[in-house]
């Protein structure tokens, strides 16, 4: 069948690949996928049971649940001193969604979106899907992989419509710092641009700051759409929810297309994950500790190879090696690295050629299999 131009010429991504080779073989050690290895807690889970015997079983509300909405505004407000009301929240089918449908509202044909590489990889095809045309940004390890404001404007046009934030960062595991983001809230004024801040990783940073959520910097907020979702904190990945925070007339267009598209989200999810962002902030603390104990001990490890330097852990539960001592490509070190020893990571190129040289790693697995996994990947090294 003759499909779509913009599909005609897609091929699986350098992070599908690596996927759906590990689903054809035995005894890899996977470390490449991006979500908790936790469950949902049981009484979460009961939550959204309870929701189906109570008879939410209906079509629900648009823009969601007024209830769901709210946890979403109390959970903010609570953790990150961000206000807002709950007409100013729309309920999305995961944090995925949410760009998408940003994009979607607000770009015309033509217009320009900067991307910070390294990015995640979504982001970019969504711009392009939506009729956006994404302009890429480079950054260097050494400035944190934080773009430099003199980068930024040189990218600008008369085209450049907004920029995507996503801090803690996928797949870098990096945290900007006030500093940088006050930077970069004073050129999105300059250039008149609007921000969509995925901060879907708000729970998991490990630099000793408070997370800074950037609609909190003065004349952000009417900029900016926030968006996060509770599939990495409360350990819901499969219930498909996340949440934007955005203008009232964004808000409006979202609704107008979910009327169109998708009807809203799960009833039985968003009780569940009402009742999570109420119930749960010491669980979410204390899983946040033990990835970032993860993310310590592989990142020592890491330091211990041959041709590897790895920073810090700062946030989320990613670490991204420098692996450019050892001589291979990211592709060429990931591949081999599957064939050989069974670890799966990414290739940094997967997201973006700023990520050439690095590989990512989720450190989303138990304690045990990090470690073996380091074991194997060390052994891996001792050639180079
Ligand atoms: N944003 C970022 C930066 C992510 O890493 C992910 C998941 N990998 C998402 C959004 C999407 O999350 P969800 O599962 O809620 O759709």
């Amino acid at each position: 069948m003759q499909l779509a131009k913009r599909f005609s010429e897609t091929k699986p991504s350098g992070m599908v690949r690596v996927f759906q080779a590990i689903e054809k073989m035995q005894g890899v050690l996977n470390l490449s996928i991006g979500e908790p290895d936790f469950v949902t807690e049981p009484d979460i889970v009961d939550a959204g049971a309870a929701g189906a015997k109570e008879g939410f079983t209906h079509y629900p509300p648009l823009q969601g649940f007024l209830e769901t909405r709210e946890a979403a505004c109390a959970y903010w407000e609570r953790h990150h001193g961000f206000k807002a009301s709950p007409d100013e929240v729309y309920i999305s089918v995961g944090g995925l969604h949410v760009p998408w449908l940003a994009f979607e509202a607000l770009l015309n044909p033509g217009d320009e979106i900067l991307l910070i590489e390294p990015y995640f990889t979504c982001y970019d095809a969504q711009i392009r899907n939506t009729g956006g045309v994404p302009v890429y940004i480079k950054t260097r390890e050494e400035n944190n992989f934080a773009p430099t404001i003199e980068d930024l404007r040189a990218a600008c046009s008369s085209k450049t419509r907004g920029i995507i934030l996503n801090y803690p960062g996928n797949p870098t595991g990096r945290v900007a710092t006030l500093k940088q983001l006050e930077e970069i809230a004073e050129f999105v004024l300059e250039k008149d641009l609007f921000v969509l801040s995925d901060e879907i990783y708000e729970s998991m940073n490990f630099t000793g700051n408070k997370h800074v959520c950037f609609a909190n910097i003065p004349g952000m907020k009417e900029r900016t759409l926030l968006a996060s979702g509770v599939s990495k904190s409360h350990c819901m990945t499969g219930w498909r929810i996340g949440y934007v925070f955005a203008p009232q007339n964004v808000i409006n267009v979202m609704c107008q297309l979910s009327s169109f598209q998708t009807y809203g989200v799960n009833t039985l999810s968003q009780k569940a994950a009402a009742y999570a962002m109420n119930t749960q902030d010491e669980k979410v603390k204390a899983r946040a500790k033990i990835f970032g104990e993860r993310m310590h001990e592989v990142q020592s490890r890491l330091n211990n190879m041959k041709g590897v330097k790895c920073h810090p852990a700062q946030g989320a539960f990613y670490l991204f090696p420098d692996i450019s001592g050892t001589g291979l490509s990211s592709e060429e070190f990931t591949w081999q690295l599957l064939n050989e020893a069974k670890v799966a990571v990414l290739p940094g190129s997967a997201f973006g050629q700023t990520g050439e040289g690095y590989l990512r790693i989720a450190c989303t697995q138990s304690i045990e299999t990090l470690i073996e996994s380091m074991n194997r990947m060390e052994e891996f090294c001792r050639r180079f």
